[in-house]
């Protein structure tokens, strides 16, 4: 039962009994370096003082008295008299940083008496006063609870009528005043003395620091980082050292590497006579770390030694608290420091080019969240424009731009040279043109994997959607914040990576692939069994996944082909098609388009695999808007009839009574996917022939060609039987008309539950099976993927009901463990069946964690996400 520990018995392995601070001082100590002298009150006390034990500070507190005597023998300062009296902090330090969040109070052991001595001492009575000054106010706030307003206001007013603007500069006759006045406030609010005897003071110090755990600020922190409230806090009684005497003393911070960009200087600043809270308050400037070479040499040298070799010990990158008193060097503190993701990455690399670290070690130090802001624009450190909304996060990311409502404003806007950011209430396939122009996008409605969301993240621009508090009058070209009216034109700026939009621009800062990124990624696929793909739709989707390192197109989604603008034409008239002869007419152009797509993507993705998937959506998707026609109707109606525009009158009233045709109550489960290809084979046939013509083509280059279909939505083996045969066929017939033989695969979607039910038979017919969990998690839960989150995935969240949203973090027990089903029938029937996942859910770390879990071959995702799924597939390997 040992609740008092001397610097001297501690060590960095005990941070859980003595705090990461105590635990750190205390094998600084073990290593010899000039730490004041000074002892821990251990966690463990911490947690029986709050559990009701509040005796406990007295039954240990002969240990403390005890310690503290062999404080005075080790500093030769005399606790609550002189000629030097000892004065000490007592700092919190709880097992884990929670920086700022619990109390400290220091200067301990002044009083009336020791003040007098102390000013002798120091021969500098104004140091003196000012450390009793600093004392009554941090008790009275931390001990006795009263506001730090009261003593502002007397420090304040004493500055006002001195013509004084900082603290340093008010001499000893003033702060005596300041002293007596502060005094009076203890005594006032507390209806008592401040107490003289330092063992009381101390005594009542310790208690109130304990207590602090339970604060609310701490709570709410612990609460935020789930940290569990059981741990407690250490408490350091340190002898104090003092920056702030003369000129030959000083304070500072320093890093061992440079924490923006992690490169291996030592960085950081410090004050010349001053205390560590003046290096953080701002009142002066603090000097750069380098001049204290030219100021105090040997300091500065001992320094870098001692920094440098707890670096070494460590290995990692530290942040070092130090004080200089008369010229003599003390180290109050060392944790490992705070990083810029860019400095993650290059202090990881660097590590492991010192030999300092292993790749493993380095491949855990930089998050996979650090990753993903790695890529993209983000908005620099200080954020000074009001903030209009907060949506969801859709795609990280920052950007500036103009507020246009429209695609078309956006094209044109863009067209003029304007940044434009794209506001709708949500993005629909007919908007793609003004996504493709814009900067980032804003949607009011719409979740993870709303379509703005998708595109938007597979474009690798910023998206905030589902902003619920906006209103969004797209007619009107109004935009309603809470608190904030903004028009067309207006400036905003998006961050897709926290999910909030402000108004005016903030200062952006550059992303990009450094040299240490891509050998530090090169380590994580070494690492890793999961191999990471894209998902991409374009050549230039291809070429930027292979850049960032994808092994292979897990999902080419053929749709988004037939909606570019010259397509969507064509593949209106073959909607519309009186007869299967005009059919084929419109399949045979649309073949040769796709030919080429395909082509292109094969020639960038050469030696690769690539998954092509045949169309899903339903085909009213690719007709114009109902309400659209209805107007145009109504106009010419309205007009003197020329015959032109008779026949066009007739084809628009075709085209809306396909529309009423092909509606659906719920086209999502509708008829989509592969039952459009059993019900119009020609579609599919037309395309899988687009599929081995341009793999000829390209075969035809001497390049190494990959080919794989996919077939969507299927949900029983007897679909799969059909489309393999097809496939098998036209394969067969391209063979005898060539000679060529194309190395092809037919694989499954995964997104229907009946599928995985039935998985071992679809794998008889199936090479490969790809998880799609944006629609398997839409079955599985029977949530819509649309509407969900807007209506009430955001309440069930806040309620508990749902700790992570499913659309965008894999949901293991339920989702999860379909996956798991099928994975073990799928292999039952082909033992080494390739499967992976292409659903949203494979860019997400923690969900790419589980997919290594249940034994995947690949996760595949927008070409942006490449290297956060790299990292995350490593760091699920170690
Ligand atoms: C899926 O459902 O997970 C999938 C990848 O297909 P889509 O998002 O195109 O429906
Ligand atoms: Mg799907």
């Amino acid at each position: 039962n040992k609740y008092v520990y001397d610097f001297e018995e501690g060590n960095a392995t005990m941070k859980d009994l003595l705090g990461s601070k105590g635990a750190n001082l205390s094998q600084m100590v073990q290593n010899g370096m000039p730490v004041p002298p000074g002892f821990i009150v251990t966690t463990k006390a911490c947690v029986e003082f709050l559990e009701g034990e509040s005796f406990l500070v007295d039954k240990i507190w002969p240990d403390i008295q005890k310690a503290i005597l062999r404080m005075e023998a080790k500093t030769g300062k005399k606790w609550g008299s002189g000629p030097t009296p000892l004065l000490v902090s007592v700092r919190s330090g709880a097992p884990v940083s929670m920086p700022g969040m619990m109390d400290s109070v220091l200067n301990l052991g002044l009083n009336r008496d020791t003040l007098e001595y102390m000013a002798e001492a120091s021969q500098n009575r104004r140091f003196a006063l000012d450390s009793y000054r600093r004392l009554i106010q941090m008790f009275g706030e931390v001990v006795a609870g009263l506001s730090p307003d009261l003593f502002e206001k007397v420090l304040d007013e004493a500055k006002k009528k001195n013509n004084l603007l900082y603290d340093y500069q008010i001499p000893a006759q003033i702060l005596e005043e300041i002293v007596a006045a502060y005094l009076h406030i203890y005594e006032s609010h507390t209806h008592s003395s401040f107490p003289y005897d330092p063992w009381k003071q101390l005594k009542m110090a310790l208690a109130a620091v304990f207590k602090s755990w339970n604060n609310p600020r701490a709570i709410t922190y612990r609460n935020l980082h789930s940290i569990p409230h059981n741990l407690g806090t250490a408490v350091s009684i340190v002898s104090m050292v003092f920056g702030n005497l003369n000129e030959q003393c000083g304070t500072g911070v320093c890093f061992t590497r440079n924490p923006s960009d992690g490169s291996a200087d030592l960085y950081g600043e410090f004050l010349i006579n001053a205390q560590g809270e003046d290096v953080v308050a701002g009142v002066r400037t603090p000097i750069p770390i380098s001049e204290l070479r030219y100021m105090m040499a040997d300091m500065f040298n001992q320094l870098v030694d001692i920094t440098g070799s707890l670096e070494r010990f460590y290995k990692d990158m530290q942040d070092v608290e130090f004080t200089i008193e008369n010229r003599k060097l003390y180290i109050l503190q060392t944790r490992s420091g705070k990083r810029s993701a860019e400095a993650a990455v290059r202090i990881a690399h660097d590590m492991v080019q010192e030999n300092l670290i292993g790749k493993s070690e380095a491949l855990t130090r930089v998050t996979p969240r650090e990753a993903e802001l790695l890529l993209h624009k983000q908005i620099g450190s200080q954020v000074d424009v009001p903030l209009v909304a907060e949506g969801l996060p859709a795609s990280p990311g920052a950007c500036s731009g103009m507020i246009v409502f429209s695609p078309e404003a956006a094209v044109q806007w863009n067209d003029e040279g304007k940044n434009v950011i794209l506001v709708r209430p949500e993005t629909s396939p007919d908007d793609i043109h003004g996504l493709a122009v814009a900067e980032g996008v804003v949607t009011s409605r719409g979740g993870m994997t709303s379509h703005a969301a998708v595109v938007a993240r597979g474009m690798g621009k910023p998206c905030v959607s589902g902003c619920e508090e906006l209103f969004i009058d797209v007619d009107e070209k109004v935009l309603y914040g809470e608190s904030l009216i903004l028009k067309e034109g207006d400036i905003i700026t998006v961050d897709g990576s926290n999910g909030r939009v402000y108004a005016g621009e903030a200062p952006l800062v550059d992303a990009k692939i450094t040299k240490e990124l891509s050998v530090f990624l090169q380590w994580a696929d070494e690492a890793a069994s999961l191999e990471v793909w894209a998902n991409a739709d374009t050549p230039e989707d291809a070429r930027r996944a292979r850049e960032f390192g994808a092994k292979g197109i897990g999902l080419c989604r053929t749709e988004h082909m037939f909606m570019a603008q010259d397509r969507l034409p064509v593949m209106e008239h073959m909607i519309m098609a009186p007869d299967k002869e005009s059919r084929l007419k419109d399949l045979e152009l649309l073949k040769e388009m796709q030919k080429n797509d395909f082509a292109d993507i094969f020639r960038e993705m050469s030696g690769c695999p690539v998954i092509i998937r045949l169309l899903d959506p339903p085909l009213h998707e690719f007709l114009p808007k109902e309400n659209v026609i209805r107007q145009q109707l109504f106009e010419m109606q309205r007009e003197k009839e020329s015959p032109a525009q008779k026949k066009k009158i007739l084809e628009m009233e075709a085209v809306l009574k396909k529309i009423e045709m092909l509606k659906e109550i719920n086209p999502m489960m509708g008829f989509r996917g592969c039952r459009l290809g059993i019900l119009h084979p020609e579609i599919y046939e037309a395309q899988i022939r687009a599929i081995f013509e341009a793999a000829l083509l390209v075969l035809g280059e001497r390049k190494a060609v990959f080919p794989e279909i996919m077939i969507p939505l299927v949900g029983l083996s007897e679909e799969m039987e059909i489309f393999r045969e097809m496939v098998d066929r036209i394969a067969e017939e391209y063979y005898k008309s060539t000679g060529i033989i194309v190395d092809y695969k037919v694989g499954s979607m995964i997104e229907v539950p009946h599928s995985v039910l039935v998985a071992d038979k679809i794998a008889k017919v199936a090479d490969f099976f790809s998880f799609g969990t944006n629609d398997l998690t839409q079955a599985v839960f029977a949530y819509s993927r649309d509407d969900a989150e807007s209506k009430f995935l955001r309440a069930y969240l806040q309620k508990g009901i749902l700790q992570e949203n499913p659309f965008h973090t894999l949901d293991r027990e339920g989702v999860g463990e379909m996956m798991r089903l099928c994975v073990k029938k799928a292999r039952e029937t082909r033992q080494n069946m390739s499967l992976g996942i292409c659903g949203e859910h494979g860019g997400n770390p923690e969900s790419i964690a589980f997919c290594h879990i249940i034994g995947l071959n690949y996760v595949s995702c927008s070409p942006f996400r490449i290297p956060v799924a790299r990292l995350a597939a490593a760091q699920a390997a170690l």
